[in-house]
């Protein structure tokens, strides 16, 4: 049986990871060390024999007994106010994390994956974004803290591959959502949500006509899990060019939840992206992949996840 690591498995993304590879047939250890994650969020895989979970922060040595045939580096937070509320262990997570990960696959000899970001394009000045873009980031904002660190993990990434001949992926992903967000994660999906269910205004940024091609986690999935079984050693975008302005966006959710709240407007924050939308040109090439869920089906799916949780959850959310 194949072994595969996946890190930030308590989280949105990896935890999704694990399913498919359960599924796949593979021997998972899911590692997080829950900063952003939940055990909620892989409870179901507990009794398995093919699942194991370890809590530890990837910052710190990481050692993993055995062989390994693949290793997944998705430890990281992920969303604006998250990354704003721990910047230092955002910046560790993206170097130390992923030095000590490209050590532990040269050691065993695994395949190795990042998640890289959109976020490394920073505010665009190509569009939409092709993998050559270098990007637009401002080292020194707020921001910076994740954007560099994941413009680093490319880097050493690459150096890896380069100087150690190791077999690496690197997946830059674009926003992708679904059951399993965090509702006080602070992203604008789970925000709108919770303000749909509390029956509150839905919060804009700016004026709203700033754009998100928002990937439903399915196929986000299919991609990742694609690119990683394919030969393709390039960085690699995987997600939905499907854009909308934030506005209209807030507007879709009202009509989707059926509720009757107003939009509000408030503060654009610091280097908020003015637009975003992949170019997958590769994605399609190479892995003969393309999205397949659009946005009305997605996020009725997503509203189903968020409808299902307590009152209590829907309470304790901090905005
Ligand atoms: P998430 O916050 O739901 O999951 C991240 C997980 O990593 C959490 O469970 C957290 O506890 C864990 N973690 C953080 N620091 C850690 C550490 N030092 N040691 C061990 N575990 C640690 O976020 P997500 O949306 O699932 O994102 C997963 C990955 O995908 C991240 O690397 C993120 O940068 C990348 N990504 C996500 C998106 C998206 O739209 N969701 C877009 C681009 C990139
Ligand atoms: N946004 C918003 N209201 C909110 C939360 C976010 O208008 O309550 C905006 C945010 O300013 C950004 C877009 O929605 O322009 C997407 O934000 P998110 O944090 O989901 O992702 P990212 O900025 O990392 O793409």
């Amino acid at each position: 049986m194949k072994k595969v690591l996946i890190t930030g498995a308590a989280g949105f993304l990896g935890s999704h990871l694990c399913d498919r590879f359960i599924k796949e047939g593979f021997h998972v250890i899911g590692m997080d060390n829950l900063i952003t994650g939940d055990l909620k969020n892989i409870e179901h895989l507990f009794g398995l024999e093919q699942f194991e979970f370890s809590h530890h922060d990837v910052t710190k040595f990481v050692h993993v007994p055995g062989e390994l045939d693949y290793i997944l580096h998705f430890a990281s937070p992920a969303s604006p106010i998250d990354y704003l509320k721990i910047p230092i262990q955002t910046l560790k997570v993206g170097a130390l994390g992923t030095h000590n990960l490209l050590g532990l696959a040269k050691e065993k000899g695994a395949r190795f994956m990042i998640a890289s970001t959109s976020e490394i394009y920073g505010d665009p000045l190509v569009h939409p974004q092709t993998e050559e873009y270098y990007g637009n980031v401002n080292t020194i904002g707020p921001r910076g803290v994740y954007d560099e660190a994941k413009r680093f993990q490319e880097s050493i990434t690459m150096a890896y591959h380069r100087f150690h001949g190791l077999d690496t992926r690197i997946v830059r992903i674009f926003n992708t959502y679904g059951p399993r967000m965090r509702l006080n994660d602070g992203r604008v999906i789970p925000a709108f949500m919770g303000q749909a269910l509390r029956g509150e205004d839905l919060t804009v940024f700016g004026d709203g006509s700033q754009t998100r091609s928002f990937c439903y986690v399915d196929d986000e999935i299919e991609g990742i899990y694609r690119l990683l079984m394919s030969d393709y050693t390039m960085p690699m975008n995987i997600g939905n060019p499907h854009e909308i302005t934030i506005k209209d966006f807030a507007e879709e959710i009202i009509k989707l939840t059926g509720t009757d709240q107003k939009v509000i407007y408030k503060p654009l924050p610091k280097d908020d992206p003015m637009q975003r939308q992949p170019d997958i040109s590769k994605a399609k090439e190479i892995l003969g992949w393309e999205p397949k869920v659009g946005r009305e089906e997605g996020m009725r799916k997503t509203f189903e996840f968020f409808k299902g949780l307590s009152k209590e959850d829907l309470e304790k959310t901090e905005h």
